[in-house]
């Protein structure tokens, strides 16, 4: 890939590009703005918030990329695209092949130039930060160039090798599954995804909401794995449904476990039992799978008016922006550290803000009240400071002796982290598994203690991120494909 990387880094047109604009005139350049929906009209429905970049505008934050010779940006990326030569294309106006670029290492670009931390990753990386200017929007870019693709209805199907017969099954739909499934399908194997939900695509499904990721924008990435030869099969829980031994009598040679974290966690405080506390997953998932939010629904959600979202990271964020697209009037953040410490990506924070939910940083919930029914009124919130910091890095949040405020609510979502789903750990007898439930693999290959069995995603790692998970599923990918190819 290193020779493929400089080969068409000095390719007679991209020789040209680097002459036509000096460096230091390419990197004054201010980075671009994301076009988005007016924060008032957009509470109170769940049209995608941003808007994405104008050909006109990509083509000139493309110009800020420097080509380096070292793409420092390539290292912080988890599934290795090829940064620079993509954003070469975008800056000359060959948006189709900058999107052939994405897709040649990445199954999702156009849900990855939506949700991935790119500030955390390839962007952190980026050289203008050594210049104290702001890096270039690869995310902004690399939707920009997958988007264009999909609406100019050329979209391209990546090769596929001669098929070779052998029978690979994937556990989970998510990320780390379908990044899997894409690359062992560019290999010639015969995939199928066995999810255990009626829909495919994990929790870019049940849990992103259509506000930052419409469903459409997921299924046509599915498709483009369908048009790959990549079966799915759902409604299909593996370990129950069909059991790993089942796996074997169908002949299939390797299984890739990606069956994600999906399973909430409580604080154990009193009150958490009350009619209207619920987990995100429940409250999200609900409503994005289960048209819950129509009050005509088999299952209608409880909307609630005043309500209270306990957590700081991407899904608090997305749980307490979808409650006040359902009609809260008072929606809000209790985090226990301050924003600083907040997991959540720092657009989702500043959306938040700017659709008008409160955040109650520095405060943690230690009970909840309800009325004669059985139904949650009040909250008991204790006021905390930062001390030192914990294992995490981040300062230790500690309460501050008899400051407790009690806030009335009528509805509380719990988002204080995940565990991993236990039924593949618990039923494929001979994995090693950790003490909070996650699989343990060679972090090299993701190979488990099982010889024919990989994984990765979140339930290798706990709850991550997309990008994460990806890069897990191209790794695991690349490994059993060795290992298939050398008995
Ligand atoms: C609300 C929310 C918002 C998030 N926002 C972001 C974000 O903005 N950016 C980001 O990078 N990350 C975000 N994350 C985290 C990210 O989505 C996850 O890290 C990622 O989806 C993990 O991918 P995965 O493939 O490992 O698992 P998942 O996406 O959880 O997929 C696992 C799939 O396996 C299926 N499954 C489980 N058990 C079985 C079984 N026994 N048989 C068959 N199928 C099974 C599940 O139904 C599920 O569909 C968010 C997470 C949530 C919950």
């Amino acid at each position: 890939m290193k020779e493929q990387i400089i080969a068409r880094r000095n390719e007679p047109w991209r020789d040209e590009l680097r002459k036509n604009l000096k460096n230091k005139e390419r990197a004054d350049i201010p980075r671009v703005h994301m076009n988005e929906l007016d924060p008032e009209y957009r509470s109170h429905n769940s049209e995608e918030v941003n808007l994405g970049l104008t050909a006109e505008q990509a083509m000139q934050e493309a110009k800020r990329c420097l080509d380096c010779p070292n793409p420092t940006c390539m290292s912080g990326c988890p599934v290795s695209i090829q940064i620079p030569t993509f954003v070469k294309y975008i800056e000359v106006g060959k948006f189709l092949d900058a999107a052939k670029v994405l897709k040649e290492t990445s199954a999702l670009p156009a849900v990855c130039g939506r949700v991935c931390p790119q500030e955390k990753q390839c962007e952190a990386q980026c050289i203008h930060l050594k210049m104290k200017k702001d890096p270039v929007a690869i995310g902004y870019l690399e939707r920009f160039a997958a988007d264009y693709e999909r609406e100019s209805g050329q979209m391209s199907v990546p090769e596929i090798a001669k098929p070779n017969g052998i029978k690979i099954a994937v556990v989970g739909s998510g990320p780390a599954g379908l990044s899997f499934a894409g690359d062992m399908a560019k290999r010639g194997y015969d995939i199928t995804v066995f999810e255990a939900l009626h829909e495919i695509g994990g929790v870019l499904k049940y849990g992103i909401p259509e506000f930052r990721l419409p469903n459409e924008i997921v299924d046509v990435e599915i498709d483009i794995l369908r048009k790959m030869g990549v079966k799915f099969l759902n409604n299909c829980i593996v370990g129950k449904t069909i059991t790993y031994e089942d796996l074997h009598v169908d002949g299939f040679k390797g299984i890739f476990a990606a069956s994600g974290a999906g399973l909430p966690n409580f604080m154990n405080i009193p009150g958490e039992n009350l009619i209207g506390v619920m987990s995100s997953n429940e409250y999200l998932t609900r409503v994005n799978l289960m048209d819950a939010a129509n009050p005509e629904s088999d299952t209608p959600v409880l909307i609630g008016k005043k309500v209270a979202v306990i957590g700081g990271g991407n899904t608090a964020m997305d749980s307490v922006r979808t409650a006040r697209r359902l009609g809260a009037e008072r929606s809000m953040i209790v985090y226990r550290r301050s924003e600083e410490e907040m997991p959540a990506r720092i657009e989702e924070v500043k959306h938040a803000k700017e659709e008008g939910v409160e955040f109650l940083t520095l405060h943690n919930p230690i009970e909840y009240i309800g009325d004669e029914r059985g139904r949650v009124k009040q909250m008991r919130l204790q006021k905390m400071a930062l001390g030192e910091p914990d294992a995490s890095g981040r300062r230790r949040p500690i309460a501050i002796a008899g400051a407790i405020d009690t806030i009335d609510v009528d509805e509380v979502i719990v988002s204080v982290g995940v565990s991993p789903n236990p039924l593949i750990p618990s039923t494929f007898k001979g994995l090693d598994v950790t003490k909070w439930g996650t699989i343990i693999v060679d972090e090299s290959t993701m190979r488990s203690a099982l010889p024919d069995v990989y994984a990765g995603g979140d339930i290798v790692r706990g709850g991550a991120t997309v990008i994460l998970a990806m890069g897990d599923g191209r790794k695991a990918a690349a490994a059993m494909h060795q290992q298939l190819s050398s008995d």
